[in-house]
């Protein structure tokens, strides 16, 4: 047996966290404890209440995830709000987990925050190439300088800070909130509703908006392979391939097939399309992880409305 992993997951409530903890608990390994931090325990963007976790906790290892997140709408009304509230999160987290001797912090970055004008398909090299979209520049900067922090704490050579790219995720524990979430969460929000009022699916902007989702099962267990075999200080992309990249009108009608909604679709084209596409390329991840396999989008799309469905009490919306 290796030397006991202590890791503190932030943002462990969330969808990703929350991805994370089903995937530990499917493949529990004897010297790995997690422990989920909630905004509950400790408000990150304040560093006494940080420094208090970390020494409550003692981790060894952290995944850093808690994030002020929302989808495009949200981003759009309130980015200088994400840029702030994530530099002091980041600047906290980071610095807190060095001061205390992690040995190694996966951080999330996400493929939004790539350069608006870019070449496709974008790779890890190009996270810093030219400014991100207007929609989102506020939580596109503020997670660019997490990979800053990264290459200025490793410099020594003595700590691994890292970052991983996920595409847009989904799944059980999202945030289904219609005018602050994602787009995935938002359509089974609203198609759960339209299947039991009978009513016609609105989807906002044209349809035509392209985008790679990835399964948040899926990406719980490339989070934990990270954890333990990915040693750069370079950004990894996790995503689907290429290929499985869908647009939004075929997103809408896979969740309207998950709930066996039949009803009318209209496209409100008043609403922004955000960024147009964001291809992500899958290349370096399939290198070093070549057998792992993606859960199909229709079988994942029909497990999340499930799960909606069943916590629709619970459930953040
Ligand atoms: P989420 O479901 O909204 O969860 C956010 C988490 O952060 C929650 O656990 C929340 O705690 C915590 N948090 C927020 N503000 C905090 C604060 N001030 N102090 C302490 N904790 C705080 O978000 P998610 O989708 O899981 O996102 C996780 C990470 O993945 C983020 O870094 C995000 O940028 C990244 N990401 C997400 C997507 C996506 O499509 N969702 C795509 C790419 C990357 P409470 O539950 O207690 O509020
Ligand atoms: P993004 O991927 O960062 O742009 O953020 P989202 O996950 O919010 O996806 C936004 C895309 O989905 C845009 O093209 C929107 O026009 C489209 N969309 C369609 N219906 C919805 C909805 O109900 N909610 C959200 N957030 N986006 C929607």
């Amino acid at each position: 047996m290796g030397e006991k992993k202590v890791i503190l997951v932030t943002g462990g409530s969330g969808l990703v966290g929350q991805g994370i903890r089903m995937a530990a608990e499917k493949n529990p390994v004897a010297d790995e404890e997690f422990i989920y931090l909630t905004s509950r325990d400790a408000d990150l963007t304040n560093r006494e209440e940080t420094k208090a976790a970390f020494e409550k906790h003692k981790p060894t290892h952290v995944i850093h995830l808690a994030a002020k997140v929302g989808g495009l709408y949200g981003n759009m009304r309130a980015n200088l709000q994400f840029f702030r509230t994530n530099m002091q999160i980041n600047d906290n987290v980071l610095s807190v987990a060095h001061e205390m001797g992690c040995k190694k912090v996966v951080s999330c970055l996400s493929t939004c925050i790539f350069p608006d004008k870019t070449t496709y398909p974008i790779d890890e090299t190009m996270v810093h190439n030219g400014p991100p979209h207007d929609s989102n520049f506020g939580y596109s900067y503020a997670k660019r300088m997490i990979d800053v922090m990264n290459r200025g704490f490793n410099s020594d050579g003595s700590v691994c800070f890292t970052s991983v790219v996920p595409t847009n995720v989904f799944g059980p524990f999202d945030n289904f909130n219609l005018e602050e979430g994602h787009v995935m969460p938002g359509l089974i929000h609203k198609i759960y509703k339209c299947k039991r009022d009978n009513t016609p699916l609105t989807v906002w902007g044209t349809g035509s908006a392209l985008r790679q989702f990835i399964y948040s099962v899926d990406l719980g267990k490339l989070f934990l392979w990270v954890l333990r075999n990915y040693n750069e200080t370079a950004p990894i992309i996790l995503s689907v391939s290429e290929e499985d990249e869908i647009s939004i009108k075929r997103a809408a009608e896979l969740v309207a097939q998950g709930y066996d909604f039949k009803g009318e679709f209209i496209y409100d084209t008043t609403r922004s399309d955000g960024q147009h596409k964001k291809t992500a390329s899958n290349k370096k991840l399939l290198q070093l992880h070549p057998e792992f396999k993606f859960t199909p989008i229709d079988q994942a799309i029909r497990e999340t409305c499930q799960w909606f469905e069943a916590n629709y009490e619970i459930a953040r919306k």
